[in-house]
């Protein structure tokens, strides 16, 4: 498999998951211009795309989809019954949508898809594990807290995009107003990085090769307090050796292969 992160972040998020001759997306949450010259700057054919998943309708994940979708009607979103509605009505897309229940298994552009349930505030939010069959990519980014469902998807990854939102210290020490430092730190919320460094020691199993920091929040977190912490708990879960990296908001990824 093949991966490629678009964008991570508060402002924006989208990347890319290709096998074979098929790739898709999860999220759509740059505008579509700015997503465009991202994948023209990694030579990525957007109009080979079998589909785009959706995890759920906040804006950085959506705010690019009406107009991906006048650009190529024929790429059907992927999305449960909620985020659908909740995307419609937040960025004026209409139909075009193939859904699928939350805790189920789909088809998507030849992937078998698994979309498992994450508390966050949003209209139903789901992490997805997508798998060619051979390897398992481990998708969550927003969410306030690590359940038994992400944890069992996070054990059977080979390549995870793992949320490591905040560092707790910076968050209750930033100006932010304290309604809002509850709502990321919240059960609902944001994962910290303790919160990832946690999933990682309790569920990480000898498969993961490759584990990626995503959202980072701009203001609460440093890449330094987010690789340090995750990368300690990497040793700590017996994978010392594994490549950890932080994804970045402004510019894309290097391609993964796994
Ligand atoms: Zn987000
Ligand atoms: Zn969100």
């Amino acid at each position: 498999m093949r991966l490629r992160v678009f964008a991570s972040g508060s402002k924006g998020n989208c990347l890319a998951v290709s096998s074979g001759a098929s790739s898709i997306l999860v999220d759509l949450g740059l505008s579509c211009r700015e997503t465009l010259a991202r994948m023209k700057a990694c030579a990525f054919d957007p109009s080979r795309l079998a589909g785009v998943l959706f995890t759920h309708d906040h804006a950085d994940h959506c705010s690019g989809a009406a107009t991906f979708r006048k650009r190529f009607p024929s790429v059907p979103f992927y999305a449960n019954g909620a985020t659908a509605d909740a995307v419609e009505a937040r960025s004026g897309v209409s139909g075009g949508w193939k859904l699928f229940e939350t805790a189920s298994s789909f088809d998507a552009g030849g992937f078998s898809v698994t979309a498992f349930s994450v508390p966050h505030d949003a209209a139903d939010t789901v992490g997805y594990l997508i798998s060619d069959g051979e390897k398992n990519l481990f998708v969550a980014t927003d969410f306030g807290c690590v359940t038994s469902s992400v944890r069992d998807a996070f054990s059977r990854a080979d390549a995870a995009v793992l949320e490591s939102n905040h560092d707790m210290a910076l968050l209750s020490g930033s100006n932010r107003p304290w309604s809002l430092k509850q709502r990321i730190a919240g059960r609902s919320g944001h994962l910290s990085n303790d919160g990832a460094a946690d999933l990682v020691r309790s569920a990480a199993s000898p498969r993961l090769k490759i584990l990626l920091l995503a959202h980072l929040s701009e203001e609460c977190n440093a890449s330094r307090l987010a690789l340090e912490t995750a990368k300690e708990a990497c040793s700590a879960a017996g994978l010392a050796d594994i490549p950890v990296e932080a994804l970045s908001q402004n510019e894309p990824s290097r391609l993964y292969v796994f």
